[in-house]
């Protein structure tokens, strides 16, 4: 009896493990905010809905082809127009269960031992372990909190290597919220031009919760670098999809070829009445996006006001997705009760036994000195959950 050698490398994802903890803790009868999974508390639109009820009862219910029904890809490319000035055609779009599936099949699909993948951190959780899976390399380029945890071109450049395959990144990011404008990306896209064997995956899953004016911008719109792009998004977030598990990838024909031909393998294409709602939900009315957006921002608003009252919190405003990634290490090394606390794991365990608040440990995204709050829930939840959180903090010296 044995677990592969690949499982005993891999991590536990600390999002997923953070929001179980939660739910323990919940079902012993406590109290408990969870601020630890990354997903948006509103329900999907009701017309999505609809559209899959319909989809149902009009048969939807069979195999589709594995990279996805032609009328969603051909939606997807529609709104890769419409949103993003991309030209796509059909045959450069693979939908799989989850942006999640998508990653995993550029990783499994275009890596080999030895390569290395350049991630910005801090990063989501699983992008190291999707790409360690292949068994490439994961090399981190940091941006710290003065840049708003953005990485710049001189960082960027240092990290590439002959062996340097891909260049991985969020916009706006998982776990720190930030985004690249039209300047960043340039500046990373003039790195970029030197290096043409080197493909950018661009992930953009929080593409519409984006408070900047004149919104989000894709790398793969520098045309520069356009064939060389892979474009991650999905329905989880912006659409408020996350347990429908539909994901997708824009890409070069022939890395959506290598990507369908090992979903084939795995587990084909995604859930068909699901994908005929995501098709209208891309073709429908957005209004529901954007107020879920509006929402967001007004809650972050919030949450920064009252993470800066704290004494040693160190805060930066981010201007989208649902995340903060506020620096703590004011607090580390600080004891209560006779116990220190030394890291940002031993700070989320103390604040999730003391102040019932569920929220995730820096060191799950590269970086021990913060801690990633996703405040993806009801203003009066967020209130009571930095209360308690300043009490529990207040109580180290
Ligand atoms: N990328 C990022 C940055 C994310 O935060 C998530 C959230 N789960 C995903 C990809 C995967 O999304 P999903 O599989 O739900 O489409
Ligand atoms: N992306 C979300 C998060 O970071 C969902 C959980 C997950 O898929 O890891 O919390």
């Amino acid at each position: 009896m044995q677990i592969s050698d690949r499982l005993n490398r891999m991590e536990e994802s600390a999002t997923i493990k953070m929001a179980q903890m939660a739910r323990d803790l919940a079902g012993k009868g406590h109290n408990v905010i969870s601020l630890s999974l990354g997903e948006p508390d509103f329900d999907t639109p009701q017309h999505i809905k609809d559209a899959a009820k319909k989809a149902l009862d009009d048969g939807y219910t069979k195999y589709t082809p594995v990279s996805g029904l032609i009328e969603l890809r051909e939606a997807i490319c529609k709104k890769l127009k419409r949103d993003n000035n991309l030209d796509y055609k059909t045959n450069q779009i693979v939908v799989s269960n989850g942006a999640k599936q998508s990653l995993a099949n550029l990783s499994l699909s275009l890596l080999n031992e030895g390569d290395e993948v350049i991630i910005f951190a801090p990063y989501w959780v699983s992008y190291k372990e999707i790409i360690k899976l292949s068994g490439a390399k994961p090399v981190f380029v940091h941006g710290g909190i003065e840049d708003d945890f953005k990485v710049n071109a001189a960082k960027l450049e240092a990290a590439i290597t002959s062996k340097t395959r891909m260049v991985l990144f969020s916009s706006p990011c998982n776990p720190t919220g930030s985004v690249y404008t039209k300047d960043d990306l340039a500046a990373i896209v003039k790195v970029m031009e030197k290096y043409p064997e080197v493909l950018i995956i661009s992930d953009e899953i929080y593409e519409y919760i984006n408070f900047l004016e004149g919104g989000h911008v894709s790398i793969a719109s520098f045309e520069s670098v356009q064939d060389r792009c892979i474009v991650v998004n999905g329905f989880s977030k912006g659409f408020s999809m996350t347990g429908w598990r539909l994901g997708y990838m824009a890409a070069p024909q022939w890395v959506a070829a290598a990507c369908s031909k090992m979903q084939g393998q795995f587990t084909s294409g995604a859930n068909a009445f699901g994908q005929k709602a995501a098709a209208y939900a891309l073709e429908a009315d957005m209004g529901e996006t954007y107020k879920m957006a509006t929402a967001f921002e007004e809650r972050r608003d919030l949450v920064i006001s009252l993470l800066k009252e704290i004494e040693g919190m160190k805060v930066n405003h981010p201007e989208g997705a649902f995340y903060l990634f506020p620096d703590v290490s004011y607090f580390l090394g600080k004891s209560v009760d006779g116990k220190t606390i030394n890291n940002s794991v031993e700070l989320c365990e103390y604040i999730l036994e003391t102040a019932h608040v569920a929220i995730v440990a820096g060191s799950a995204f590269g970086v021990d000195s913060c801690v990633r709050i996703a405040y993806s829930n009801s203003t009066e939840n967020l209130k009571e959950a930095v209360r308690r959180i300043r009490a529990a903090l207040e109580k180290l010296k």
